[in-house]
């Protein structure tokens, strides 16, 4: 049985930032229990799409702006290369009736931000993105955009942090963690180990293991399935989202529906998304899902048309009621986890709230509204 300070439960990027910012003070004995491989949840099967214009205005898109930052930092330092890059965001307006709730969403984002936005009528928007077909009746535009490749990100953080002495089993599942008088003793697929602190960060499956402690998570799966296309020439301007994704993806009475998500990657490949579903953990793609993604990318964008599938896959994201994380510490237990769509955009600003409550029991952010005792259902089994 080995002994730790901290042990970090999950090895997709949420957990990795958080072993990399606790790595940077050089005083703690981490380590970190990942089931399968690192990236093999949610942060391997996503976009990489760093959207502040995508964030509800609040906490929310003030935690995305800082997290970009830090981001925008970390890229130049990490060995690895992340493939972060600046780029515009738009959100295309299929149909006019979706005006009015993109209004009322940009200006609950103006109000309690200055993130730069614009409304753009259809001719100006087909003039920043000319293979855009003519129905769209205009976008919302926003320069604070970026670009990363996910997969990349998860491993620099996870390498630089085990470069710094974070001890990793990897390929060992956490069974049960339990409570005892020194903190916590977590059991798994090979062994037992016990730690003062213990971070669970499994994604959508934070809730199968928050059960062994008598906690109600209210996190649920929601698949997101993905089109790979073959690559080309550089052909968009912006990571495009459109304003049905946005609607499906606050959409907090279903939890149902899809938009279009397009990115263009640093190779070349279009990713063409995504749906919102909750059919449990099954992360199998299915063909009708495939084809209404792929008619609604055709229809925003013809030229999609011409290029070939390379693959598809589906990814797990950890949804929450409110759409909002729960990062909080109950008695030594650290949660994060329930980051929904956003993940790879907050997962920087994550790793660095999580190092400030381990270090001083408070976060440099109010983040009070990420608690767990902000939903009813909290409360213990
Ligand atoms: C289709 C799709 C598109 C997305 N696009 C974007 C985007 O453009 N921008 C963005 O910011 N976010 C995006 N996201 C969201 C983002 O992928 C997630 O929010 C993020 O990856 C969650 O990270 P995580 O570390 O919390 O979870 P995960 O990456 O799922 O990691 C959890 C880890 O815990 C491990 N684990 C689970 N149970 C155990 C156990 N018992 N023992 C040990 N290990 C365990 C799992 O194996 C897994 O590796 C997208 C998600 C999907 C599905």
């Amino acid at each position: 049985m080995g002994a730790y300070d901290i042990i970090i439960i999950g090895g997709g990027v949420i957990g990795c930032s958080i072993a990399y910012h606790l790595s940077l003070f050089n005083r703690f004995k981490i380590l970190l229990i990942e089931r399968n491989g690192i990236a093999g949840g949610a942060s391997g099967s996503c976009d990489g799409i760093l959207s502040l214009l995508s964030k509800k205005g609040g906490i929310q898109l003030e935690l995305a702006m800082e997290s970009m930052l830090i981001l925008d930092n970390l890229s130049k330092s990490f060995p690895l290369d992340v493939e972060f890059r600046k780029i515009p965001g738009m959100i295309i307006i299929e149909d006019e009736r979706y005006i009015p709730f993109m209004e009322k969403f940009v200006s609950e984002q103006r109000r309690t931000t200055n993130l730069r936005i614009d409304f753009l009528s259809a001719k100006e928007t087909r003039g920043l993105e000319p293979l855009l077909s003519d129905r769209v009746v205009g976008a919302v535009r926003s320069t604070d955009n970026g670009q990363i490749n996910p997969i990349r990100l998860t491993y620099a953080f996870f390498e630089s942090a085990s470069s710094k002495g974070v001890e990793v089993r990897k390929g060992e599942e956490v069974l049960r963690i339990e409570r005892i008088p020194s903190g916590f003793r977590v059991e798994t697929s090979c062994g037992r180990y016990e730690a003062g602190l213990v971070v669970l960060s499994a994604g959508s499956w934070s809730p199968l293991l928050s059960e062994s402690l008598c906690l109600n998570l209210p996190i649920k799966p929601r698949r997101g399935q993905i089109i790979v296309t073959e690559p080309i020439e550089r052909a968009l301007n912006h990571t495009v989202l459109s304003s049905k994704y946005i609607v499906a993806k606050y959409n907090v009475e279903t939890g149902k529906g899809e938009g279009l998500a397009l990115e263009q990657t640093h190779h070349g490949n279009f990713l063409i998304g995504a749906t919102r579903e909750f059919v449990g953990y099954d992360r199998r793609v299915t063909s009708s899902a495939l084809k209404r993604l792929a008619k609604t990318a055709v229809e925003a964008f013809p030229f999609l048309k011409e290029l070939r599938v390379v693959r598809s896959f589906a990814g797990l994201r950890p949804w929450t009621p409110d759409g909002l994380p729960i990062i909080d510490i109950i008695d030594g237990l650290i949660l994060a986890c329930g980051h929904e769509g956003d993940g790879i955009c907050l997962s920087a600003i994550t790793g660095k709230l999580v190092s400030e409550l381990v270090l001083y029991g408070r976060a440099s952010f109010d983040i009070s509204s990420l608690s767990l005792k902000r939903f009813k259902t909290s409360s213990a089994l």
